[in-house]
């Protein structure tokens, strides 16, 4: 996709910030890694330690890249949690904190950006991790030559993130597009925000080994019994998949259904933003006839006329999501896109 160039800046750092690790990358404007480096994140130690191991980190991938400080025109972060995209305030991140008398104090109203380009005297901007994976998507991804996007991260919580007429939408606060935990069921399944019927409560890693658990219960006959050996606490997403591609009616009946739900989810999204495109990423969307389900479903839950423009895509960006959106945002910020 062309874009306006208004920085002579030949690299950017990428940042993905978890929740163990924290990863940083130097990208060029073509889209390369040209340099890479990984510490712990220090999540439990407080905003001054984690800032000190993420500083440490781009200090290391700029190096692996052979270039010099001076070369980085931005450092752009995903952080999991709200965080502010203007003031570079973290709102909510509750992985992160610092454990005070026995306590664990989450980060909560936390400068983040400013220690950072403090620190290292380059312009640092930040992002929701889920929002950032989306741009990343956008950018570089399924979501190429489109303006209009909508991008499902599934695992064990459901993230999203929503580019919309070419902007990543981020809300007031930078809490915007808690896709997971918008509503699919009246009065359903608790989840784990506290409400109920939410999209995580039906589709998220925990609902999946539960619907399986429960067709296993009933004493249906499946795979599934034999290979747990008495020990339900072994069941995975891997081992129903594994079953499924067997021909497992109970494994391809979990998938099945699991789709049905994220269908709806992705139906009310796809009625919302009218996207080109909707993005499904997390390692579940490979799991034996999910997407083929979801799509139905979608088709079945959308305004026809919304459902017939918009295609399902897989990610293509994996586990470099994070520090490629974040890339994408520093780049963006510096171009005056974002
Ligand atoms: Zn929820």
């Amino acid at each position: 996709m062309e874009h306006n160039r208004s920085t002579s800046a030949l690299f950017v750092v990428g940042v993905d910030l978890g929740g163990t690790n924290v990863r940083a990358a130097v990208v060029d404007r073509k889209a390369n890694i040209c340099g890479q480096a990984r510490n712990p994140s220090a999540a439990k130690q407080g905003i001054h330690l984690v800032v000190n191991s993420l500083v440490e980190t781009v200090r290391k991938a700029v190096a692996d890249a052979g270039i010099k400080m001076t070369d980085i025109g931005g450092i752009g972060s995903a952080v999991p949690g709200h965080i502010d995209a203007k003031t570079g305030v973290i709102h909510w991140s509750p992985n992160f904190g610092e454990v005070v008398d026995g306590q664990m104090r989450i980060f909560l109203e936390t400068p983040y950006c400013e220690p950072i380009s403090n620190e290292l005297g380059v312009p640092s901007f930040a992002g929701n991790d889920a929002n950032i994976a989306a741009l990343g998507e956008f950018e570089y991804g399924a979501g190429k030559d489109t303006q209009d996007m909508v991008m499902f991260t599934l695992g064990t919580g459901i993230g999203g993130g929503v580019i919309s007429g070419g902007k990543l939408v981020t809300g007031s606060t930078g809490g915007a597009v808690e896709i997971g935990h918008h509503v699919i069921v009246a009065n359903g399944d608790q989840c784990g925000c506290g409400t109920f019927g939410c999209m995580e409560a039906y589709c998220g890693t925990a609902a999946i080994l539960e619907r399986a658990m429960r067709k296993i219960e009933s004493n249906r006959q499946t795979l599934l019994f034999d290979m747990l050996q008495g020990d339900k606490t072994t069941l995975t997403p891997k081992m129903i998949d594994d079953a499924a591609k067997l021909g497992d009616a109970v494994s391809l009946e979990v998938f099945e259904e699991t789709g049905y739900y994220l269908g709806i989810g992705i139906g009310n999204a796809v009625n919302l933003f009218n996207p080109a495109v909707v993005v499904i990423g997390g390692g579940i969307r490979k799991a034996t006839g999910l997407l083929d389900a979801a799509e139905r479903s979608m088709r079945r839950h959308t305004i026809h006329s919304l459902a017939h423009t918009c295609r399902i895509a897989e990610a293509q960006l994996g586990e470099d999501a994070g520090v490629m959106g974040a890339a994408a945002l520093a780049w963006r910020k510096l171009d005056g896109l974002e």
